[in-house]
C-alpha cells in the first residue's frame, strides 16, 4: 500500500514549480485581473502542462487524461495563482466534451489548438436561472432549416469573453444536448459578468438564434448530460488538488508569521492556542490531501465510478481550505488582514471552491444518495 505519490507525479510537481517560479513576480497582478493575463499565459504556454489535458491521441501526455495528474499540477498552480491555475485546468474543463464525445474531425480541429493555448476553452452550463439544478436550463437548440438555431442565456462562464469556442448545454426536445460553438458565430454575445470578491475571467454569453450545423453536435442528441458528467468525473478532483495548494499556502503564511513574531516573550506558535490552531491546519490538510490522492487513484481507473470519490475529495478539501484560511488570518492579528497581501488573496479565493463545480450542500446530497445506495445493495 503506497502512500506517497509515485515519481512520475512528483516530476509533474517540479514541472509545475518552474512555472510558478516565472510567474511569482506578477502573480497578484494577475490574480487581480478579469482578463487574461498576457504574462501568465506566455508563461503557461512555454510549458507542456496542457498535454496534460489532452489525450495522447491528440498530442496528450497519457492515454487517457489523467485525474490525479491535473489534481497534482492544480495544488501547485494554486498555492502561487489562481489566474495560472484556472488557465490550466480551464482548456481541459472546456474541451474534454470534445475528448470524449466529440468527432474525430473536432478532435482534430480543436485538441492542438487547447493543447497549444492556440485556443481558450470553457465549459457553459450556468443560466440566470439554473445554478446547482441543471436540468432547469432553457437554452434551446431547435431545428432551422438543414440545420438547428441555438438561442439562450449562460451566465458565470469561466473564460467568458477569452474563449476560442464554448462547450454549450441545451435543451432538444425532451432532452439535453451539447454543442461546440466558436466563439465568432453570428448571434452569440459576451457581457461581463458582475466582478467577484476573487477576480476571475468570466462572461455571460448570450445566444440569439445561434446557427448550429450538426457537425457541432458534442456526441448524440440526449448525450448532454453524460459528457457533463464525463467532465466532472475528471475534473472535478482537481478542484481539490487546487483547495490543498490554496490552504498549504495559507498554512505557510501562518507559520512563517507566528513562529517569528513574539508576543508574552516567545513566538506565538509557542502559545497553546495559536499551536493548537496551526496543529489542526496541518492534520486537516494532511488527511484532505490523502483522500485526494487516493480518490486521484481510483479516479485514474475510471473516472466516472470514482466520481463519489472525487466529490468526497472537494467537499473535504475545498471546506478544509476555508477551514485552515480563516485559522491562518486568526494567527496572523491584524497582520492577517492587511489589503493585497498574499493571506487576503487566498482569504478571498477559498470562498468559490465550495461553490462551484458542485456547491458542498449538493455534493454531499449526491455522496449520501450513493451512500444509502452502496449499502442497500450489500444489504
Ligand atoms: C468563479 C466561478 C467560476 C464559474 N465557472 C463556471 C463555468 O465555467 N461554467 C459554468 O457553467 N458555470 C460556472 N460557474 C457557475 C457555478 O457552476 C455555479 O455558481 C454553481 O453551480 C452553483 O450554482 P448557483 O451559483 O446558481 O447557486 P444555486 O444553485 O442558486 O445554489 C445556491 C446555494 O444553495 C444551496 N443549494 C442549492 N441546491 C441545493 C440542494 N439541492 N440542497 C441543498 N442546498 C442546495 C448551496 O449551498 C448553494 O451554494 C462559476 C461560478 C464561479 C463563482
Amino acid at each position: 500500500m503506497a502512500f506517497e505519490l509515485d515519481a512520475s507525479y512528483v516530476e509533474l510537481q517540479e514541472e509545475a514549480r518552474a512555472v510558478c517560479e516565472s510567474v511569482a513576480p506578477f502573480a497578484a497582478e494577475a490574480d487581480a485581473m478579469s482578463t487574461v493575463h498576457e504574462g501568465v499565459f506566455n508563461a503557461l504556454a512555454a510549458t507542456r502542462l496542457w498535454e496534460l489535458v489532452v489525450p495522447a491521441s491528440h498530442g496528450g501526455r497519457h492515454e487517457q487524461v489523467d485525474p490525479l495528474a491535473i489534481a497534482v499540477v492544480r495544488e501547485v498552480l494554486m498555492g502561487t495563482s489562481c489566474h495560472l491555475d484556472s488557465l490550466f485546468a480551464l482548456q481541459g474543463i472546456g474541451s474534454y466534451a470534445i475528448t470524449a464525445g466529440g468527432s474525430d474531425a473536432q478532435k482534430d480541429v480543436w485538441l492542438p489548438k487547447v493543447l497549444s493555448g492556440e485556443a481558450l476553452a470553457a465549459l457553459a452550463l450556468t443560466e440566470p436561472e439554473a445554478g446547482s439544478d441543471l436540468k432547469g436550463i432553457s437554452t434551446v437548440l431547435s431545428p432551422n432549416g438543414d440545420g438547428y438555431r441555438l438561442s439562450g442565456e449562460k451566465a458565470y462562464i469561466s473564460n467568458g469573453g477569452a474563449a476560442a469556442f464554448y462547450s454549450v448545454l441545451a435543451r432538444e426536445d425532451q432532452e439535453y444536448t451539447m454543442v461546440l460553438v466558436p466563439a465568432d458565430s453570428p448571434g452569440l454575445t459576451v457581457t461581463a459578468t458582475p466582478e467577484l470578491a476573487s477576480p476571475h475571467v468570466l462572461g455571460d454569453l448570450s445566444f440569439d438564434a445561434v446557427p448550429v450545423d450538426s457537425e457541432q453536435r458534442l456526441g448524440d442528441q440526449g448525450r448532454g448530460f453524460d459528457l457533463v458528467l464525463a467532465t466532472l468525473a475528471v475534473f472535478r478532483l482537481s478542484v481539490a488538488g487546487a483547495a490543498l495548494g490554496l490552504a498549504q499556502a495559507a498554512l505557510e503564511e501562518a507559520v512563517n508569521h507566528a513562529a517569528t513574531r513574539q508576543q508574552f516573550g516567545k513566538p506565538l506558535a509557542r502559545q497553546g492556542a495559536v499551536a493548537e490552531m496551526l496543529a489542526d491546519s496541518w492534520a486537516e490538510l494532511e488527511a484532505a490531501r490523502l483522500l485526494t490522492y487516493r480518490a486521484g487513484e481510483l479516479a485514474r481507473g475510471n473516472p466516472a465510478a470514482a466520481l463519489h470519490h472525487s466529490s468526497m475529495a472537494k467537499l473535504t478539501a475545498s471546506e478544509t481550505a476555508g477551514r485552515i484560511v480563516d485559522r491562518a488570518v486568526q494567527v496572523m492579528g491584524r497582520w492577517g488582514l492587511v489589503r493585497e497581501s498574499k493571506i487576503e488573496r487566498l482569504t478571498r479565493q477559498a470562498r468559490p471552491m465550495r461553490i462551484y463545480e458542485g456547491a458542498s450542500q449538493v455534493l454531499r446530497l449526491g455522496i449520501a444518495r450513493a451512500l444509502v445506495d452502496e449499502l442497500q445493495r450489500e444489504a
